[in-house]
């Protein structure tokens, strides 16, 4: 068989799988996991991958799935990902009433479309004609948040790191993956399905405690010490430096405060703070980090309380590999038209896709079909064939391109990849961006 009918082949069963892979995501989207609770999809995602014949296994890293197609075959592995997680998002329609989670990022979609390429290229048997391996991996934990919840499980020693990805990369899941690729749903404007080659942002994470002394509010102010007013004055002290941050630095810093005080007749003595400080650079990241920690401090110091900030490896800003991107567009241009496909563009948040990126080459296009604002209540699927099928396809496809004729094309983009980190180096990065300071 040519490599054009293989395509048609793989093509052909996706439609015929299409309301599989449809019900998939639905019933991904119905029931919403926050990470590393991903228990359910985890389940549902097996069982789903061993209808295939593949041997999964499972809760790779604490949840999340991996199955090997091709696996005795020699030739490079390419693995396709999907995020099992979703966010918190209280007044999404699908939301769990307990604990505020809802796919209010797409990850049910970007799950469902990893099964569409396994039921694609293993239903077909296309892949016995390919010469590399596959791993389909269902990914816990993108979503950087809960971080008490996160640091609980890591003292109890059920994982090292937030992200999953992260994780997966240390527990050497990734060490015989030689590319990789993934989609994310975005809202695209309507006249565009497919985006590819985005930049987007890394980030360290910070938990902060201020430290203060509780006294009655009302009879003996004076004898306390206000650890909310340390926290609003440190607020601001970041708020100061705003305009010291470059441009092409892209910084973002957004506080929150998880716990303010205990109740309103004492004074705080121990106010959270949860932040992250994002940027395009490495570089960028450091320089920001190094003023916010400052600020965390002054206003500690203003009204001599303490701060404790527990800062975590957040994740590497994003880049793609411009040879998988062009046969991702290459591929993508046999299924829409030149003018809904978006070259470029920067994407505000951050993934810890971005870590495997630094790695090994891998691709994370954005796909629309959907409407809504990443992490708001509005998110939702307007067209299911764009959300799940279309990238399903594309992807199976690029695999193909990969994989095909003695997997020449993945063998030459791999050799023309310079990794920004060795395993080795990345590992030692995280380290150093795992620290505890106390003012
Ligand atoms: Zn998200
Ligand atoms: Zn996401």
């Amino acid at each position: 068989m040519n490599k054009e009918q293989l395509k048609q082949k793989v093509l052909e069963t996706i439609d015929k799988n299409r309301e599989t892979i449809i019900a998939t995501g639905e019933k991904i989207f119905e029931n919403p996991e926050l990470g590393y609770k991903e228990f359910e999809t985890t389940k549902l995602i097996k069982s789903e991958l061993e209808k295939l014949g593949l041997s999964v296994e499972k809760d790779i890293a604490v949840t999340g799935v991996r199955a090997k197609a091709n696996k005795d075959k020699d030739g490079p592995t390419v693995a396709v990902m999907g995020e099992l997680d979703s966010v918190i998002c209280y007044d999404h329609e699908k939301s769990n009433k307990e604990t505020g989670a809802a796919h209010a990022c797409g990850h049910h979609i970007q799950t469902a479309a990893m099964l569409g390429v396994a039921i694609g290229l293993v239903s077909s048997e296309a892949v016995k004609e390919l010469d590399g391996k596959i791993d389909f991996i269902g990914v816990p934990a993108e979503e950087y948040v809960e971080l008490e919840y996160r640091s609980k499980i890591k003292e109890e020693g059920k994982m090292t790191y937030f992200g999953g990805k992260q994780e997966l990369i240390l527990k050497g899941y990734l060490d015989d993956v030689d590319m990789s690729m993934m989609i994310h749903s975005l809202n695209l404007p309507e006249d565009k399905k497919v985006v590819i080659g985005s930049k987007g942002n890394g980030f360290v994470g910070k938990e902060v405690q201020f430290i203060g002394q509780e006294a009655h509010a009302g009879s003996a102010p004076e004898e306390g010490i206000n650890a909310l007013n340390a926290a609003m004055l440190a607020m601001n002290n970041i708020h100061a430096n705003r305009e010291t941050f470059l441009d092409g630095d892209h910084i973002r810093v957004h506080p929150i405060i998880t716990k303010g005080g205990d109740l309103v007749n004492v004074v705080p003595a121990d106010v959270r703070m949860e932040t992250y400080v994002r940027g395009r650079t490495i570089e960028g990241i450091e320089d920001a980090n190094k003023k916010v920690n400052r600020a965390l401090k002054a206003g500690a110091d203003a009204v001599g309380a303490k701060v404790k900030i527990t800062e975590i490896p957040g994740y590497l800003p994003l880049l793609n590999n411009n040879d998988m991107d062009s046969l991702f567009k290459e591929n993508a241009l046999a299924l829409v038209k030149d003018s809904e496909i978006e070259e470029g563009g920067e994407f505000g948040g951050s993934t810890d896709f971005g870590d495997v990126l630094h790695l090994m080459p891998s691709i994370h296009p954005f796909i629309g079909g959907v409407q809504g604002n990443l992490h708001t209540r509005n998110f939702k699927i307007t067209d299911p064939e764009t959300a799940y099928i279309l990238p399903a396809k594309i992807m199976a496809l690029t695999v193909i391109d990969l994989l095909f004729d003695g997997a020449k094309k993945a063998k030459e983009i791999i050799d023309n990849f310079e990794p920004a980190m060795t395993k080795e180096e990345y590992l030692k990065f995280l380290d150093k961006n795992s620290r505890i300071i106390e003012n």
